[in-house]
């Protein structure tokens, strides 16, 4: 199937490609890859780690080439294989951020807020990360889980597939990290009428109001 046929809704904008550096650095270094970690170069080149991903992935040789290489090799396959590296290096990336090393890198853009904060007024602009809301790439795009709302979000700034970060990473990370900073327990606003709290359908259903 051909890549433009699976992405739906996570088309990824065109980047300039036309700076010095391997397709990773140049790919990280955009404005759409600033979501994504470095992968590390030994489990790129560790072919354990791709299993089942040629199937996912059109043309996955030219791809694999255009992302592992280092900077000497040649620059022609930048344009010719950029969605389809995209997509490797997603896939690749979604599989990584569950290792050790990979959630201590998304621990470090976590930290310095380099997802975005929560858009609920009484969440105080607690930090987010990206998530999938699937573990199929062409699906949605990636979405923003708050760990105090424990809700998902649209992320403004950017397009990203969500299958690049998976369902199963924001959790991994908060039972791996349960000391990322959050309060006790999230504020909850609570609407009154002059001043008197409403009572919920439930209190109603229980017979608490007539
Ligand atoms: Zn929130």
């Amino acid at each position: 199937m051909a890549l433009s046929g699976a992405r739906k809704d996570s088309e990824e904008s065109d980047d300039d490609f036309s700076s010095a550096g391997s397709w990773v650095e140049r790919f990280l270094a955009s404005e759409s890859g600033a979501f994504l970690c470095e992968v590390s170069e030994d489990y790129i080149l560790d072919k354990f780690n791709l299993v089942g991903l040629p199937k996912e992935v059109p043309r996955f040789e030219k791809a694999y080439e255009t992302v592992a290489c280092a900077s000497e090799c040649s620059e022609s396959l930048f344009p010719r294989y950029e969605k389809e590296a995209k997509l490797l290096y997603g896939l690749v990336h979604a599989r990584y951020i569950l290792t050790a090393e990979g959630l201590e890198r998304m621990k470090e853009k976590y930290r310095r807020s380099e997802f975005g904060v929560c858009p609920r007024v009484l969440c105080s602009r607690q930090r987010v990360l990206p998530c999938g809301q699937s573990n199929k790439p062409g699906k949605h795009r990636v979405s923003l889980y708050c760990p105090l709302c424990k809700d998902i979000y649209s992320a403004p700034t950017s397009s990203l597939d969500g299958a690049y970060f998976g369902k199963t990473f924001p959790s991994l990370f908060f039972m791996t990290h349960p000391d990322a900073g959050l309060p006790e327990r999230p504020e909850r606003f609570v609407p009154t009428v002059f001043g008197f709290e409403l009572a919920t359908d439930a209190e109603k259903a229980a017979g608490g109001i007539q």
